[in-house]
């Protein structure tokens, strides 16, 4: 074993693909690993050059006598690129993909190092001053002038483009607001300090007893050489941010940096503001709107050691520090985390990865952690801290659970339930807002009953049937459409009901409603309300989704109606109502993890009631108002849900009670994918033990994507080092299963519904 390497001579991902062989000398073969880094004899000159590992193997395809010897190993425990080459090594077995994949994950793309340059546009005035020109600005109508300043008082800074797309002030106004001294324009380098001169220095809170204590267990643990992840489990605004923000301080204390994993879509402004106030310079984002060149930038800052924090989405975990001593992922919950592409990695499972290769703290926070890490915690592998009280005052909402059943009933064919409809027109009058949510994650055709609120389910998995158009040949040899029910996980099919068959009502269907119905019925119900409206259609570009925010936080409508990405962390404080509607959608998602996102979907989306001085209310629209996910969040318990939930998932062996590897076969040809799926599952078969559960082949949710076929098999286990020699195993075979143009993949414990 071992007696070859694959080397690489330079870090970026256009080398990876062309790795050097060298033969590996008896006295390394024992110590050589992935990420190491090694002394090569390089060129005709043979001249000593630096390469890294990236894969050993026992054969090669170059004869063996012309092959060059690895010279030595170098010593690389604070080399950042040793350090992510070896986390490429654990992706690639973990997940299952090549190792090229791996290391285009972790390694930068070549960009050019130059930093783009933005405005930036600042309020110059104090703020009671600012307030006085504000009252003068809208006694004039200069409407264009209010805005500007009204959206300083919220920001004291502002980026240029933002001002002139999103608030759409002309740069003339701009220009002469600056002659005049209320604002002041200035070019900075991108994110690099926005606020070096916001005067806000006095910013910085007192922690509370129970944050200080907090801060303090996890950093003394850590000192005492105690490498368990933290689980912060506390409420929206319990302050859960305060104690990162205390962490990083007593981790850069420390010589050592952090990164910070948010969420994107919770990657604002405001957010990523609150740590500059901390850092100033010394912090920096990485996240999609930056440039090829600019993501460069801050790797290089960050590995030349002029950064202590970077903020961004999952891919933050691959910036290049010389010695991170804190991951911090918030939100944890949120499936963002889980790439998509191979590998495809959960950022929680990496960071504790990555943390175990630098010694790093890692600590998760959530108002609704995860099933993982929750379970984990109370296993005591993970430390757990809970926070459940609200920092900055305001009352947790009250609930209420309207049946939509019990509408239909009562001759209601609106969308609204009566108590809605009368709890919207009530905060009109009032001049209150709210916000209206519609939970479309399940929208890709479950079938459900109207009347009763029946889902067609299948009778072997406990998971709903989905709705599909199906070609057939008639007997006559005649083709025709027809509506059947498919179950993703074993196949199972069934013809599409005409009546329901518990109580026999024709209102039987797939549900079909989004925000423009809703906005559409919204308006015709109350014709003086001001609506915005926010989801995918609306919010093509970036702008128009900050445009969109910022006009409801300016008050310029009275209603905001949108998709989940409504319910992200964003602070309205004059919303004092939410209504949620078909609250149940998700539920019906053919997906084993429906439960959980519907029950954290409702708990954020209640979150968002009340952050004001004034107490809020939700209403949550339902036609499964028995449903856990639905009385748990209403009662805001989440011991409850999880506690049924985790029996639910040991029951049937779901993760993460249990593992579960999908093997995703596509192929062209329909028979060659089936076939495909069937051999893996056969060989999967000849590998299992009798802990081993097989499911499949089965038709993926979306069978046919641009005419390419799309099967499955579902390998459960206990033990994830089963599944993942299962995955080797079928992997070597991998190019026999491959045929024509056909793939391969693997997803473990996956997220989404293949
Ligand atoms: P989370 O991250 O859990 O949502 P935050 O850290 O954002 O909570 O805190 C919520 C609100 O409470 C914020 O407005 C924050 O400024 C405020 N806050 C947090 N900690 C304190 C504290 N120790 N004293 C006063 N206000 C605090
Ligand atoms: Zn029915
Ligand atoms: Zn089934």
């Amino acid at each position: 074993m071992n007696e070859f390497a694959d080397v690489i001579v330079d870090i970026s991902h256009e080398k990876v693909d062309r790795p050097f062989g060298y033969k590996v000398p008896e006295r390394f073969r024992e110590r050589l690993r992935p990420g190491m880094r090694v002394q090569i004899p390089f060129g005709t000159g043979n001249r000593l050059r630096t390469g890294y590992v990236i894969g050993l193997t026992s054969e090669s395809d170059f004869p063996d006598e012309k092959m060059k010897e690895i010279a030595d190993i170098l010593p690389g425990e604070k080399d950042p690129e040793a350090r992510m080459i070896a986390l490429a090594a654990w992706m690639k077995e973990q997940y299952g993909s090549t190792m090229i994949a791996a290391l285009k994950t972790v390694l930068p793309e070549k960009g050019k190092v130059r930093q783009k340059e933005k405005k930036e546009i600042r309020l110059v005035l104090e703020e009671a001053e600012a307030r006085r020109r504000l009252e003068g600005y809208e006694k004039k109508h200069a409407v264009a002038r209010a805005r500007l300043v009204r959206a300083f008082l919220r920001e004291p800074v502002l980026s240029g483009g933002f001002v002139r797309d999103a608030l759409r002030i002309p740069p003339a106004t701009v220009r002469s607001l600056a002659a005049e001294g209320v604002v002041e324009e200035r070019t900075v380098s991108f994110y690099r300090n926005p606020v070096r001169n916001a005067g806000t220095g006095g910013e910085k809170k007192e922690l509370s007893p129970l944050q200080k204590r907090i801060a303090a267990d996890i950093l003394a643990a850590w000192d005492a050489g105690d490498r368990r992840p933290s689980l912060l489990f506390g409420i929206t605004g319990s302050g859960k941010t305060e104690v990162y923000l205390a962490l990083i301080e007593g981790m850069i204390a420390r010589g050592k940096q952090a990164i910070v994993l948010i969420p994107e879509i919770a990657l604002t402004y405001q957010t990523v503001l609150r740590f500059y106030r901390h850092f100033g310079d010394r912090v920096s984002v990485m996240n999609s709107s930056l440039s090829a060149g600019e993501k460069q930038d801050q790797r290089l800052r960050a590995k030349r050691g002029e950064l202590d924090v970077i903020i961004g989405p999952r891919s933050a975990l691959f910036v290049p520090f010389p010695d991170p001593g804190l991951i911090i992922i918030d939100e944890e919950h949120e499936i963002s985390y889980k790439s998509e592409n191979a590998p495809r990695y959960h950022a929680r499972e990496t960071a504790i990865e990555l943390a175990r290769l630098c010694g790093a703290a890692v600590v998760l926070g959530s108002a609704t952690p995860s099933l993982e890490s929750y379970s984990r915690a109370r296993a005591g592998e993970f430390h757990l801290f809970t926070m459940k009280e609200r920092l900055a005052g305001g009352s947790l909402p009250r609930i209420f659970v309207e049946d939509m059943r019990r509408e239909l009933r009562e001759g209601n064919r609106s969308i609204f339930s009566a108590r809605l409809a009368e709890k919207l027109e009530e905060r009109l009058k009032a001049g209150e807002q709210s916000m209206l949510f519609i939970n479309r994650r399940g929208y890709a055709g479950f079938v459900s009953c109207r009347s009763c609120g029946y889902v067609c389910r299948c009778p072997h998995c406990s998971v709903s049937l989905s709705e599909h158009r199906i070609k057939r040949m008639g007997y006559g040899g005649q083709q025709g459409m027809q509506a059947r029910l498919v179950c993703h996980y074993c196949g199972y099919s069934q013809p599409m009901p005409q009546i329901c068959p518990v109580c026999g009502s024709r209102y039987i269907l797939g549900f079909r409603a989004g925000t423009e119905q809703i906005a559409e019925q919204l308006s015709g119900m109350l014709p003086a309300a001001r609506i915005l409206r926010m989801d995918a259609d609306t919010t093509r570009t970036k702008d128009s989704y900050e445009k969109i925010l910022s006009a409801f936080a300016g008050r310029e409508a009275d209603i905001l109606v949108g998709t989940q990405m409504i319910v992200k962390g964003h602070d309205f404080p004059d919303v004092t109502l939410v209504g949620i509607l078909a609250a149940d959608l998700s539920l019906s998602v053919g997906n084993y993890r429906a439960g959980e996102r519907t029950f954290q979907l409702l708990c954020q989306a209640a979150g968002r009631a009340g952050r004001g001085p004034r107490p809020g209310e939700v209403v949550i629209q339902t036609y499964q108002p028995d449903h856990y996910s639905i009385r748990y969040a209403a009662a805001q318990d989440y011991e409850g849900f999880f506690e049924e939930e985790y029996t639910y998932r040991k029951l049937l062996a779901y993760p993460p009670a249990a593992h579960l590897l999908a093997v995703q076969i596509q192929d062209k040809k329909e028979e060659d994918a089936l076939q495909a799926a069937g051999e893996a599952a056969g060989w999967a078969k000849e590998m299992a033990d009798e802990g081993t559960v097989i499911i499949g082949p089965a038709p993926a949710l979306i069978e046919k994507i641009n005419d390419i076929y799309r099967y499955g098999v579902y390998i459960k286990h206990r033990d994830y080092s089963r599944l993942t020699a299962i995955k080797n195993g079928i992997e070597k075979r991998r190019a026999a299963l491959e045929r024509a143009r056909g793939t391969c993949q693997f997803d473990f414990d996956p997220l989404n519904t293949y």
